[in-house]
């Protein structure tokens, strides 16, 4: 029996249960297949390695254990073939990096935090070039980005966001590294208060493989852990502000904020997250490529049913963005078609 004849829903419900009853580590070992997967299978608030599972539910349908290496080049079948039988299968091409913030190596100045935070409590993102550490090139534009706060009392991830450009070397913040260091700019779309933060030990215990510590130069996470934690994280973000709706101590959340308004912002970021992982950090009409505000576009618009999944979405620079939901173009296999043909060409205005 090959990939394409795997067709039982039971055989993979099986094989998600010996995940669950193994855990990720053990049953990727027990099975022989490796953590890096882009796809990741979706199901019932969990995140699983897709390949692996059908791996392993050919063996459960058919007595033989579909190998790593019989997936070569057929990875689109091992979709396919869960999509088939109604399972969400969600790409996560992209990983993520955490980087650390130690305040008492690094003062991160109160004033610019706070504008940043304002920015974000306005619906937009605000960015800041930050240290890589040890870290000199992996990290490219567009990758998630996650910044826990090290060397307190509180110890655990208290901002969010997405790489706005490559790894850069620019002079280092203290005055004591006087030599070029390597930077990135991150386009922050969270930024907690240190007593806010979601806590390192409730991160371990749900992220799989995450451990008791990182150093210098953080660490990379795959799909698999980087959705999980998203989800984490959006969740204790959502009790963070909502929280903050309620606390006199800060009005500027209650005067920008309301309930209906935060739950739908914070509904839009996860679409965005979801998108910025999985396709080019561009806008898919024009091209601009500036993350600090590149939006989430639905297809089909969620009032009229339509899903805020990677499938029924693209990422629109906030022009197009508009345009689309005025309905002055539509996208036919990722190309406009211009509802007034003359609105396709833009020349640069002049004076009259
Ligand atoms: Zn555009």
């Amino acid at each position: 029996m090959a990939l394409k004849d795997l067709n039982d829903r039971q055989a993979v419900l099986r094989a998600l249960e010996e995940y669950d009853r193994l855990k990720r580590v053990p049953f990727l070992r027990t099975y022989g297949f490796g953590t890096a997967d882009e796809y990741v299978l979706a199901h019932d608030g969990r995140y699983y390695d897709s390949k692996a599972i059908v791996g392993v539910a050919h063996l459960f349908q058919s007595g033989e254990l579909l190998s790593n290496l019989a997936f070569k080049g057929g990875k689109k079948g091992a979709v396919r073939a869960l999509k088939d039988m109604d399972f969400e299968v969600i790409p996560q091409r992209r990983g993520s990096f955490v980087l650390l913030w130690n305040p008492s190596l690094w003062h991160w100045d109160e004033q610019r935090r706070l504008a940043i935070q304002r920015r974000i409590l306005a619906g937009g993102t605000g960015s800041e070039p930050w240290s890589t550490g040890s870290r000199k090139k992996d990290i490219s534009k567009g990758d998630r980005i996650f910044l826990f706060l090290v060397g307190q009392q509180e110890r655990g991830l208290v901002a969010s966001g997405h790489a706005a450009s490559n790894i850069y070397f620019d002079k280092q913040w203290a005055a004591d590294h006087p030599e070029p260091a390597p930077h990135i700019s991150v386009a922050w779309d969270k930024l907690l208060d240190p007593p806010e933060v979601l806590p390192w030990e409730t991160i371990q215990r749900t992220v799989p493989g995450f451990p008791n510590r990182y150093q210098g130069g953080g660490a990379r996470l795959d799909g698999l852990q980087t959705l999980t934690l998203n989800a984490l994280w959006q969740e204790h973000a959502n009790e963070v502000s909502l929280a903050a709706l309620g606390d006199p101590a800060r009005p500027e959340v209650a005067a920008s904020y309301s309930y209906a308004i935060v739950k739908r912002r914070n509904h839009q970021q996860q679409f965005r997250n979801l998108l910025l992982g999985a396709y080019e950090p561009r806008c898919t009409v024009c091209g601009f490529d500036q993350i600090e505000i590149l939006e989430a576009a639905h297809l089909i618009p969620d009032s009229q049913g339509g899903a805020s999944s990677v499938e029924n979405g693209r990422l629109m620079c906030p022009n197009h963005h508009r345009a689309h939901d005025a309905g002055l173009f539509h996208l036919q296999r990722d190309r406009p078609i211009w509802t007034n043909a003359e609105t396709e060409f833009l020349a640069p205005a002049r004076p009259l």
